[in-house]
């Protein structure tokens, strides 16, 4: 789907026509699935382009890099919704809540407990997903999926987190549909509504299965350089 010759704004369009007509094909409503733009590893100049299309939904996974980016970009467009989808360290939760709108990558109940630190001193928190490791790949972040109906229970009755739905990141080598069908099984079963998968390569097999948030970098702003 990487088209390199294209400009960014073009490539999000493609995208943008993409998911809208997965959507129709789907028999689902147009505005049920959120278009996350991952800009990661990219300038605040490559991202202007982007933001100046209409696009405000964005995702990063590393607190610091987010942090000397998006406080300048924000000063031009005041209505981002800035997701974090890498993986959060409990002593940068501080960090991680004064800038972003979303976290995706709740995995573990030492973090939930850092989340509470902050609530408990006032700081208002974010949306959460809970990351499932649905591959159950041992170097991959998220809970387990025989562990998630727990966790979930545990940050949202007992924590009183605002948990809102799941996320998940498919092994490379596997079909990524199994995964998702997976997550969206777990996800009904705990009452949840919100579903975030797919990427570059899959979101299109995403939405089909029911992905409310898809998180696209390279289609959109072209392959990365760095890691
Ligand atoms: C980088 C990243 C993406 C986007 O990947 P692309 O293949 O470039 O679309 C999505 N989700 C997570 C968690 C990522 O780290």
């Amino acid at each position: 789907m990487t088209q390199d010759t294209l400009t960014s704004p073009a490539r999000l369009e493609l995208v943008r026509q993409a998911i809208a007509a997965t959507v129709q094909a789907a028999g689902r409503a147009v505005g049920d699935v959120t278009l996350v733009a991952v800009s990661k590893t990219f300038a605040p100049d490559d991202i202007r382009p982007v933001l100046e299309t209409g696009q405000r939904v964005f995702g990063e996974n590393r607190v610091q890099e987010a942090h000397g980016k998006w406080p300048g970009l924000r000063e031009s467009f005041s209505d981002i919704e800035l997701h974090l989808i890498g993986p959060l360290q409990s002593n940068k939760v501080d960090d991680a809540i004064s800038l972003f709108d979303v976290i995706e990558t709740l995995d573990r109940e030492k973090l939930a407990r850092a989340l509470v630190a902050e609530r408990d001193k006032g700081q208002a928190l974010p949306d959460l997903f809970v990351q499932v490791n649905t591959g159950a790949e041992p170097q991959k972040a998220g809970v387990l999926p025989e562990e998630v109906d727990a966790f979930v229970r545990l940050c949202r009755e007992e924590l009183s987190l605002p948990v809102v739905g799941l996320m998940c990141i498919p092994p490379v080598d596997e079909e990524p549909a199994l995964h998702f069908t997976l997550l969206e099984k777990i996800a009904q079963r705990n009452n949840l509504q919100k579903l975030s998968m797919g990427m570059s390569g899959d979101f299109e097999t995403a939405v089909e299965f029911g992905a409310t948030h898809v998180r696209v970098g390279s289609a959109i702003f072209g392959s990365r350089t760095a890691p």
